[in-house]
């Protein structure tokens, strides 16, 4: 059977008279709504309105699984807006049917209910949501590129107020299951073994619950011309500050909720049909759709070690900004720590740095927070009896000698088994294992930075690291709520070896007497979050003029550049940490450093600059040159397409590669191989040999081939 024709819904009848659909089977660990299970769906509520019931309760197989709505891969092979069209109006006509039903509707939902799923919920008049964990609920259509197309941008607004709705559907927001009721999407919050008794209880009319309405503003700002208006204005602008124009989705869904509430329900929905055809069709979706499927896929890398880390003990090594970051990331995933330093004042910070980062996540409780931090212990004494510990990672200085030292030490105190891990951004894994007692446990774990924000994670591969090893850390990566690649044992890895050319392309262009703003404006425009200046600032300017060091060491002459970065470190300027660089951030306002532009000799930024497109195209065209290279090396993944992908999705969750352009080969391949060979021999005529086309780019040019396979 096609997996998206899959799927089917039971009705049954309890003794109450109260009927219930359940949404699949027990043994479908995720529930989607394909075409098959929409027609179940269809034909089980025709026979209910045929033949009403005292009462309907809609509930997931599991406690584990509600529904996570449509079928990605239908989103993804939709080509014509007509056909996106026809799917949301057959959607809205099903969940209608709901709606329209004379007894009291009630879903009863545990475990995801997210997308499609929730918009099902909406259609019910009571959402009732267990406390299991794995409860979830929420719109996270514009995430993909696309809106809530089964009548989500018309019911929502109504339930909960615009204010909500639109924060809600704008961000693709999920909610646990508290934070739902906040904000009126649920009724109520149940215990998960009471769940259906009390769904029955409401349905059936033996009990009710909480009524939801929109406070009085809230009111205003949905039902009144002019609090629409005003809203309308405000929601703009803050659209245009945070998708800066690239994401279509967030203005459309926006104006989708408007049209409905101007124009009433049915027209509502005719106009998110409408929009969800064009949306799914967009270039931004498609991208979306592709970088979705990347993590997913990314999570599967760990699926023969998951065993292993079911009770790990850890120890991290080094307090400092990663050492901190890495045990308060352990933590939360569940995993107890021993946080040991040499400094006792480096630990203390680091415990503080911990609890800080969890008084930022409101979704957990005080009793969970401290469940957490108490999880982390500090100590500055020698490891002597490390039996129980099944990962050693360090986080210590950069120093080989160092390192191998201390996790040699190590070794001798912790099972055979148990992996080794370093985080080191430039030294060799391979290097560092090379004396220790069974090098194959030993691996490159290499966090970003700040931990708790950066979602990837490379695992290096050392010259003996087994598959075992790296199946692990690929499951600890995913339990740690982040994205694993696997990459090889090379200078600057993945990430910094294809961003070093980048930001060596932005000294270069400064040399030429381009503006700061100039520089990093052309890379925003692109998409990225942060130009290349300001990024090494924010990485800090020691660090940067260190990791430049060790890829020309690597790769030599093409790796050269003006060294910026080092002379501004030799005089203290090291960047945001700082407080200056190449820019000041001592006021409220970043502004370029005319300090830096003196200390570095630069000549004034003459270049008037009314086209900047030369400029991105330098900055990005390094980057694909590299990415390339990195491609056919294998220095990510399997050879071909499993490397590209990883490559997309490092370039994504390690630079912050926009999204909407789905990676850096993918976005290679919109362009076309040809096209790019065309560009880089012009560069390198132009400016030098370091534009020298990879010859992957030449070869497949001349066979008119892709760079994803
Ligand atoms: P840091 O200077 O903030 O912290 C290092 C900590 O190690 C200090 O607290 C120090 O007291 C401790 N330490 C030193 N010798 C020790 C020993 N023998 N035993 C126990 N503790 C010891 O450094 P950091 O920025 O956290 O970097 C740590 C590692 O992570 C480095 O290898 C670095 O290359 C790598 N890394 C850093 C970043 C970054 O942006 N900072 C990003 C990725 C990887």
């Amino acid at each position: 059977m096609n997996q998206s024709s899959a799927g089917s819904v039971h009705l049954s009848i309890l003794e109450s008279g109260v009927a219930v659909i359940t949404l699949g089977d027990p043994s479908e660990r995720v529930i989607t709504l394909t075409p098959s299970r929409i027609k179940s769906l269809a034909e089980t509520l025709l026979s209910l309105k045929a033949s009403p019931p005292r009462g309907l309760i809609i509930t997931g197989p599991s406690l584990e699984m509600f529904t996570v709505g449509a079928d990605i891969s239908i989103i993804q092979s939709v080509k014509d807006p007509t056909e996106g069209q026809a799917l949301a109006k057959q959607g809205q006509e099903v969940f209608q049917l709901i709606e329209d039903l004379p007894c009291v509707t009630v879903a009863a939902i545990s475990g995801p209910c997210v997308g499609g799923g929730c918009e099902l919920a909406l259609a019910c008049r009571y959402r009732i949501m267990s406390d299991d964990k794995s409860s979830l609920i929420g719109l996270p259509e514009t995430k993909l590129g696309i809106l809530p197309g089964f009548g989500g941008t018309q019911r929502l607004p109504r339930l909960i107020g615009l204010p909500k709705a639109l924060d809600i559907i704008l961000a693709g927001k999920t909610l646990r299951p508290r934070q739902a009721q906040n904000y009126g999407l649920v009724n109520e919050v149940i215990q998960a073994t009471r769940l259906l008794e009390r769904a029955e209880s409401i349905a059936s009319k033996n009990s009710t619950t909480k009524e939801i309405a929109p406070n009085f503003v809230d009111r205003l700002l949905t039902f009144t011309k002019l609090g629409r208006a005003f809203l309308k204005n405000k929601v703009k602008k803050s659209i245009r500050k945070e998708t800066k124009g690239f994401y279509p989705a967030p203005p459309a869904a926006l104006e989708c909720c408007l049209y409905g509430l101007e124009h009433g329900l049915a027209l509502g929905y005719t106009h998110e049909a409408k929009e969800l055809g064009r949306l799914i069709i967009s270039p931004e979706s498609k991208a979306l759709v592709n970088v979705f499927f990347l993590s997913e896929n990314a999570k599967s890398l760990g699926k023969s070690g998951k065993k292993f880390i079911e009770s790990l003990n850890a120890v991290v090594i080094g307090a400092g900004t990663m050492g901190a970051g890495i045990a308060g990331s352990l933590a939360r995933a569940g995993f107890p720590v021993v946080l040991k330093d040499v400094n006792e004042i480096a630990l203390t910070k680091g415990k503080e740095h911990i609890q800080k980062g969890l008084q930022k996540i409101k979704h957990l409780s005080e009793t969970e927070k401290s469940f957490i931090l108490n999880r982390v212990e500090t100590t500055s004494r020698d490891l002597t009896n490390g039996s129980s510990i099944g990962l050693a990672l360090e986080a210590v200085y950069e120093d080989l000698t160092l390192k191998t030292k201390l996790l040699g030490d190590i070794a001798t105190h912790i099972p055979s088994d148990a992996i080794i891990a370093t985080n080191t951004s430039s030294l060799s894994v391979s290097k560092i294992a090379a004396t220790i007692e069974h090098p194959e446990r030993v691996v490159g774990m290499h966090f970003f930075n700040p931990v708790e924000k950066m979602p990837l994670i490379e695992i290096v591969m050392g010259e003996a690291t087994s598959d075992k090893t790296l199946s692990i850390i690929a499951a600890l990566t995913s339990k740690l709520g982040k994205y694993p690649i696997i990459v090889k044992d090379v200078p600057g890895f993945l990430v910094n070896r294809i961003l070093s050319p980048y930001l060596n392309e932005a000294a270069f262009l400064l040399q030429e007497g381009y503006s700061i703003e100039d520089i990093d404006t052309a890379a925003t425009k692109f998409g990225m979050p942060m130009g290349p200046i300001r990024l090494l600032d924010e990485v800090g300017l020691d660090v940067a003029a260190h990791v430049s060091e060790i890829m020309v060491a690597g790769y030599g002459e093409r790796m050269k550049a003006p060294t910026y970065a080092k002379t501004l470190a030799s005089h203290g300027k090291l960047g945001r940490k700082s407080g200056s660089g190449f820019y000041d951030f001592s006021h409220e306002k970043i502004s370029p450093s005319p300090v830096a532009r003196e200390l570095l000799k630069l000549p004034k930024a003459t270049k008037e600059v009314t086209n900047i497109n030369p400029l991105q195209e330098r900055l990005i065209m390094s980057l694909l040159n590299e990415a390339v290279k990195c491609l056919d090396e294998g220095v990510a993944g399997q050879p071909g397409k499993d490397s590209a992908s990883q490559i997309n999705l490092g370039t994504v969750m390690g630079m912050g590669f926009p999204p909407f352009r789905g990676g850096l080969l993918y976005f290679a391949d919109s362009l076309g191989a040809k096209n790019i060979l065309e560009g880089l021999q012009k560069m390198e005529r132009e400016h030098g040999a370091r534009f020298a086309p990879a010859q992957g780019i030449i070869e497949r040019a001349g066979n008119n081939q892709s760079f994803c396979g």
